[in-house]
């Protein structure tokens, strides 16, 4: 296969409340250095994150978004295995951890304050051609669409890390909330959670009841109707849910999940309100009620291929709209109105 010297690729040069990106068609396709693969990318999910950084909420250091990318490798880097060649893999938001720092060796990798994060730090997947790291890019199963695999590698890791971290405190059967849970995220966080053992209680706002309870959720609440009340109820014991997930990075959805949890209950964090936003738990609370507090930051490459093996079965499927990749400003419109169902995904040019 040649490799062409120019690609295709959507830019912000700018980042800034009102930017749009940019198709360039005569951007330079990277070189794999030492340890690197060259991937021809095949679909990319279009992330909300990634519109955060295209306004210039997040400071970025590359002008290229995308961190859910599915493609094939078709170059290695000096010194690289070219077994890697034919392969299919996924780029993720976690590009790279340092492997050395205390964090890191303790596993805990997806928080390595050394990482860097692909659309942030390092050139993302809005190009036809990406490079990667050969050991941090995700091996693929050939039995999945690509476009499928696609919204698995945020949305998709992010709810199934952020669920895993409940096996220390929950129990099969449990009740868990999830705050926001018929967006993106929510409704793979519903067939997740469902398939680790849980009762899952969506709350969202009416028109998600549908896509809640198609993901298999066992209630829905609208966030409007008095949660607490309702899942007081639904829990039988009239104590609350045994955890929280914040999905959604809105203020009121912490403000309502904290009031929703039982005495040794958790919150996982996920969903990222402004920085000056504080959960309103008082200590008193963590102290009498033995409350635990986490964040959840995607997942680990073991998670990954949990899920996959998931999707795999059936067990998740993701809802998803494919769009060109021309379209991508349009694309950026809808995820900003919240009209996307599901996960937008972008194909790249041939
Ligand atoms: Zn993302
Ligand atoms: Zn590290």
């Amino acid at each position: 296969m040649t490799i062409p010297k120019a690609q295709t690729v959507a830019c912000v040069d700018n980042p800034r409340p009102d930017a749009t990106l940019e198709i360039r068609r005569d951007a330079p396709v990277p070189q794999p250095g030492a340890g690197e693969i060259l991937i021809k990318m095949e679909y990319t999910g279009f992330c909300h994150s990634d519109v955060h950084n295209i306004k210039g909420d997040l400071p970025v250091s590359t002008n290229i978004p995308g961190h859910e990318g599915v493609g094939r490798v078709i170059q290695v880097g000096p010194g690289t295995s070219s077994d890697y060649i034919g392969k299919r893999v996924g780029i993720k938001w976690l590009y790279s951890a340092c492997n050395t720092c205390p964090i890191c060796k303790t596993g805990r990798y997806t928080n390595c304050p050394n990482q860097r994060n692909c659309g942030r730090h390092v050139p993302g997947t809005f190009q036809q051609y990406v490079v990667s790291p050969a050991e941090w890019a995700s091996p693929i199963p050939e039995t999945l669409k690509p476009e499928a695999v696609a919204p698995l590698l945020c949305a998709g890791l992010t709810m199934y890390g952020a669920l895993k971290k409940l096996d220390k405190f929950c129990q099969k059967g449990n009740w868990i909330v999830l705050m926001g849970a018929g967006g993106g995220l929510g409704h793979l966080g519903i067939q997740i959670g469902k398939e680790m053992g849980y009762n899952i209680i969506a709350i969202d706002s009416e028109p998600k009841r549908d896509i809640c309870m198609k993901s298999g959720a066992a209630a829905f609440i609208d966030f409007r109707e008095d949660a607490e009340k309702r899942v007081k109820e639904l829990t039988g014991d009239g104590f609350g849910a045994h955890a929280v997930v914040v999905v959604v990075g809105v203020e009121r959805a912490y403000d309502q999940g904290v009031t929703l949890i039982r005495p040794t209950g958790t919150v996982v964090c996920v969903g990222l309100p402004r920085i000056d936003y504080h959960i309103p738990i008082s200590p008193l609370f963590c102290v009498d009620r033995g409350y635990q507090i986490v964040g959840s930051a995607v997942g680990t490459e073991d998670e990954l291929q949990a899920l996959l093996k998931l999707a795999e079965a059936g067990k998740v499927s993701t809802h998803y709209e494919v769009f060109d990749f021309d379209k991508v400003n349009d694309v950026m419109e809808k995820l900003v109105k919240y009209e996307i169902n599901g996960k937008a995904v972008l194909r790249l040019p041939e």
